[in-house]
């Protein structure tokens, strides 16, 4: 099967010697087809999402493969309880992944605190510290909604272009800096 039949993004021409498109939607083809998630996980929802990784769900099928390191990474997805004691720990490795970058807040906890919302020690939502691209509700979320999150982000990321990339502007920054209150004192 050609490209072309497979791509709709790509037109052919010249007796299929060449393929046409525009910058924006090789990009956003590329990018929504290598979605490289961080191993990272916070609490019970990170069992769901591990069980979404297994052979079962062949998440390879959407490009989805997991990386062992923030820099290698682009999708982060906040699977579980954000605790105050880990707040610095998750914007550091969302600091140390490469732009663009993505984030799914996986599950009750990660989009509003869930059901830890008034405790002492739970962040009400992860987007207090990070960007969230997409909100998975649910408590845990089962591997099937996971997966229709990433198609989400995916449908989204399709709806972009590269002039609004923070990967392309030189010293751009597309959330506040965080002040912690040890850098205060
Ligand atoms: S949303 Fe439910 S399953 Fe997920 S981390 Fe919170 S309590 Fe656990």
């Amino acid at each position: 099967m050609a490209i072309v039949d497979r791509i709709p993004e790509f037109t052919e021409v010249v007796g299929g010697q060449i393929v046409t498109t525009v910058l924006d939607k090789a990009f956003n083809w590329a990018q929504k087809c290598s979605l490289w998630p961080m191993t990272f996980g916070l609490a019970c929802c990170a069992i769901e999402m591990m069980s979404t990784y297994v052979a079962h769900y062949d998440l390879d099928r959407f490009g989805v493969i997991p990386r062992a390191t923030p820099r290698q990474a682009d999708l982060m997805i906040v699977s579980g309880t954000v605790t105050y004691k880990m707040a610095k720990r998750v914007r550091l490795l969302y600091d140390q992944m490469p732009e663009p970058k993505y984030v799914i807040a996986m599950g009750a906890c990660a989009c509003t605190g869930g059901i830890f919302q008034k405790a002492y020690g739970v962040v009400n939502g992860v987007d207090k510290l990070i960007p969230v691209d997409v909100y998975l509700p649910g408590c845990p979320p089962r591997p099937e909604a996971l997966i229709e999150g990433i198609l989400a982000l995916q449908r989204k990321i399709d709806k972009g272009t590269i002039r609004a990339n923070p990967a392309f502007e030189h010293n751009q920054q597309r959330y506040p800096k965080l002040k912690w209150k040890s850098e205060e004192e």
